[in-house]
């Protein structure tokens, strides 16, 4: 039995065709291989990369130089050494590919992932979030900033040693616009009313003081998850630090179950944000890699999703992993 789901407030569909023979396990990607030998994102490679721009240290926020490469970093923000888009043509954005295109090391250490980190090393990414996506947002011409992490090869990763982007833009993404149009057609925020019906019911899977975690109904793909601040918030730039706080905890005990039932899954995560506009509401979305867009998808923009959102949501709250699953 197949059925066919509507986005909460857009006119996005999903196809959710629970596919019963599956376990979570055929949704896992191969476990990564860690390699750090020859691994620029390491410590003590800081000269095999282009100087930071910032690099986090002991509560300070520095730079480096030429002349004095900083050591002993906790967070350390590069230029992408093959940008996507990089800055000098502000007069003719498009035709020069204007922007700013940056990888936030999220740790010295190689061994480490977001799930074995301190919370201490948690809340101090999510600071950095905060600070590198305001500080491209405020440059001339930068309309949105995209901020988000591809884990795992099959998530585009290519360097394993975990790490973020952020790709500043001159144009607000279309997607992003048209949600806004379907927004202001509205009373209220949908977010803050998917707020109240995703934080108790079949779906739900996390709840701390300033944040919600969910199986979104209209999943696209199998174990897809939200996060969602539960007051009104529309970018990173406007959180507290507690409510950021609150939001690297629900990502990295979230992140611990996913990994646990999916045996360590490449995903992508991405931050839905707006600066300009008082009336989005900041939502992060987390999307497991476990199979590739296919020419159904590209044909109809409608995914085929073969685990249902309360089922995963299911398997992520009871914590079941292959083994036992018979
Ligand atoms: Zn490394
Ligand atoms: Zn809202």
């Amino acid at each position: 039995m197949s059925e066919i789901r509507k986005h909460y407030f857009l006119e996005d569909y999903c196809i959710v065709a629970a596919d019963r023979g599956k376990r979570p396990s055929d949704f896992s990607s191969s476990p990564e291989v860690q390699n750090a030998t020859s691994c620029v994102f390491c410590a003590g490679k800081e000269d095999k990369t282009p100087p930071a721009q910032a690099v986090y240290k002991n509560g300070q926020v520095l730079r480096d130089s030429k002349e004095n490469l900083i050591r002993e970093w906790q967070v350390r923000c590069i230029p992408n050494l093959y940008p996507a888009l990089s800055p000098g043509g502000i007069d003719a954005p498009y035709a020069s590919g204007y922007g700013f295109h940056e990888v936030i090391i999220e740790t010295p250490r190689h061994d480490r992932r977001l799930t074995n980190f301190t919370a201490e090393e948690m809340d101090l990414l999510m600071e950095a979030y905060r600070d590198r996506v305001m500080h491209y947002w405020a440059k001339p011409g930068i309309k949105f900033v995209s901020l988000f992490k591809n884990w795992g090869k099959q998530a585009g990763a290519s360097l394993e040693h975990t790490h973020s982007q952020l790709i500043a833009l001159p144009l607000i993404p279309p997607s992003l616009k048209k949600e806004l149009d379907v927004i202001h057609a509205q009373d209220d925020c949908p977010y803050c009313r998917i707020v109240r019906l995703e934080s108790s019911n079949a779906r739900s899977l996390y709840e701390n003081a300033h944040f919600i975690a969910f199986a979104p109904y209209c999943s696209q793909v199998p174990f897809e998850i939200w996060f969602l601040p539960k007051s009104h918030v529309g970018h990173l730039g406007a959180m507290s630090d507690e409510i950021l706080h609150s939001l690297g905890a629900a990502i990295r005990h979230v992140l611990s179950r996913l990994e646990k039932v999916l045996a360590s899954p490449a995903y992508n995560y991405m931050f839905f944000q707006l600066l300009q506009e008082d009336s989005y509401h900041l939502n992060l979305r987390l999307q497991p890699v476990t199979s590739k867009m296919a020419g159904f998808e590209k044909n109809t923009d409608i995914f085929i999703n073969t685990m249902p959102p309360e089922k995963a949501a299911e398997y992520l709250n009871n914590g079941i992993s292959e083994q036992m699953v018979h």
